[in-house]
């Protein structure tokens, strides 16, 4: 299987420099040249399968540069850190059905495709020789799940930049109290913004770029997408089962159009989902384009659900690109526009086509903690702010023939403060937040200055 570019300019690639690449070099995103085909056959016989089998025979339809054994490894060894024995397990209530994707070792869905990366890194790595000092800032989630997908691994050091004191107790936990040696937290005295605008500007100096061979871990690199498409196949045989029904609909909790795109590359590949539920919270530039045809810029909301508060996503490109035929030249044409003016439209058999596709709902704060609190009073489970805006999409546009899926993407310990709004209690904490408090922590208080972390990276890089 190769990849190329959605504008055009990368094409014939194979996978294992597809990973390396991360953001394409023309400024696009890569895919593979073909999506596989499953028969009815092959759907069948997946079904049959415990997690980490199925992920070793999806992304093996996607990788034909890494020996079998050596991808069986690295998959198994991905999944044995989550602690639910069917890694995703789906829980049936409440007239959905509950793809937990967050027993993973932070909590929430991002380890599922970053515990493979860190190990699909540190395998390229050694067997090139070459060394990866990955940099970036987080406001919560993708930090720490980025953390813990590198911790401990050979040829790798990790940078985490996070607003000190402004990030949420528990996540800050998370992050400070992995002492590996190739970890490296740094709390900046600023917000998230500057820890956003100093990784920019760093990536920006493309000479200290490949001096110290920077590298991202941010959701466009296409390993993260494979590693997705997976449990959208395991979730789609586990609700085939209980329900005698072939068709499916999925409804995912929405924010740079990642975890939806693997989805759609499942659909593409045959998995009989009849629509993919795209739900966002008040930031909803993504509801805004299934609803009315247009992708335009709004500004960004704080909301109950932060790890969706986004103003552009990235991962949108990747489905352009089919929508507009597969070519690449439209691709480049069309954010050229959008570059200048802010938005894009649709034509109306664009549009025709988006929704045959998609549903979408925008749900805001005060109709996320209306659906906690009802979904806890008939049903007794508790959903954490992001799950409850899928849920709430999902529930509302489920027809009676169709099972709806609706995944669950971080566990609700995460956010105590919106479950206790809605339910007037906190979670249950799951034993991996246990004694977190008493353990030790490892984290360097620093200024919001570019200089000052780039000297940082300098001293402390391979
Ligand atoms: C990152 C994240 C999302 C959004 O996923 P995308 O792939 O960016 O669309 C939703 N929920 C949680 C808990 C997240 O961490």
């Amino acid at each position: 299987m190769r990849y190329l570019s959605t504008r055009g300019q990368v094409r014939g690639i194979p996978f294992k420099q597809a990973v390396m690449m991360g953001l394409a070099e023309d400024g696009g995103l890569l895919l593979p040249e073909s999506i596989p085909h499953l028969t009815p056959g092959d759907l069948d016989a997946f079904a049959k399968l415990a997690y980490p089998e199925l992920a070793f025979q999806v992304m093996s339809r996607f990788i034909d540069d890494i020996p079998s054994a050596d991808l069986k490894s690295l998959v198994d060894r991905s999944y044995a850190t989550f602690t639910h024995p069917e890694v995703t397990p789906v829980v049936s209530t409440g007239g959905v059905h509950i793809l937990e994707l967050f027993h993973g070792p932070t909590l929430a869905f991002k380890d599922v495709a970053l515990q493979f990366l860190g190990n699909l890194f540190e395998y390229l790595l050694i067997e090139s020789g070459a060394h990866m000092n990955i940099l970036g800032a987080t406001s919560g989630d993708t930090g720490s799940a980025a953390i813990y997908g590198v911790r401990g691994k050979r040829n790798i050091n990790i940078f985490i930049l996070h607003p000190h004191g402004k990030v949420s107790p528990v996540q800050e936990l998370q992050m400070t109290t992995v002492t590996d040696p190739n970890v490296y937290n740094l709390a900046i005295r600023g917000t998230f913004d500057d820890g956003q605008r100093i990784v920019k500007e760093i990536f920006g100096d493309l000479e200290f770029k490949k001096r110290f061979a920077l590298g991202a871990v941010n959701s466009i690199n296409w390993a993260r997408v494979l590693a997705q498409v997976v449990y959208y196949v395991y979730g789609w045989a586990k609700v085939r089962a209980a329900t005698g029904l072939e068709t499916v609909d999925v409804s995912v909790p929405t924010g740079n159009f990642g975890d939806i795109f693997a989805g759609y590359v499942a659909r593409r590949m045959g998995v009989p989902i009849r629509h993919l539920v795209l739900a966002t919270n008040a930031n909803n530039i993504l509801t805004r384009f299934v609803n009315n045809g247009e992708y335009a810029i709004g500004d960004v909301h704080p909301t109950l659900s932060p790890s969706m508060d986004i103003q552009v996503a990235s991962n949108f490109e990747r489905y352009l690109y089919y929508l507009y035929g597969q070519d690449p030249l439209r691709v480049c044409n069309a954010f050229a526009g959008f570059a200048r003016s802010g938005r894009m439209t649709f034509s109306t058999a664009e549009q025709h086509q988006v929704t045959g596709e998609f549903r979408s709902l925008s749900v805001d704060d005060a109709s996320i903690i209306d659906e906690i609190r009802g979904f806890h009073a008939a049903t007794g489970y508790v959903l954490d702010p992001h799950t409850a805006v899928g849920v709430r999409a999902g529930r509302t546009l489920a027809t009676s023939d169709v099972p709806m899926i609706c995944l669950a993407t971080a566990h609700p310990a995460k956010f105590p403060d919106a479950v206790h709004q809605a339910i007037g209690r906190n979670p249950e904490r799951p034993a991996s937040l246990n004694g977190l408090e008493d353990r030790p922590r490892r984290c360097e208080t620093i200024d919001a200055e570019t200089g000052a972390i780039k000297q940082f990276v300098e001293r402390h890089s391979l």
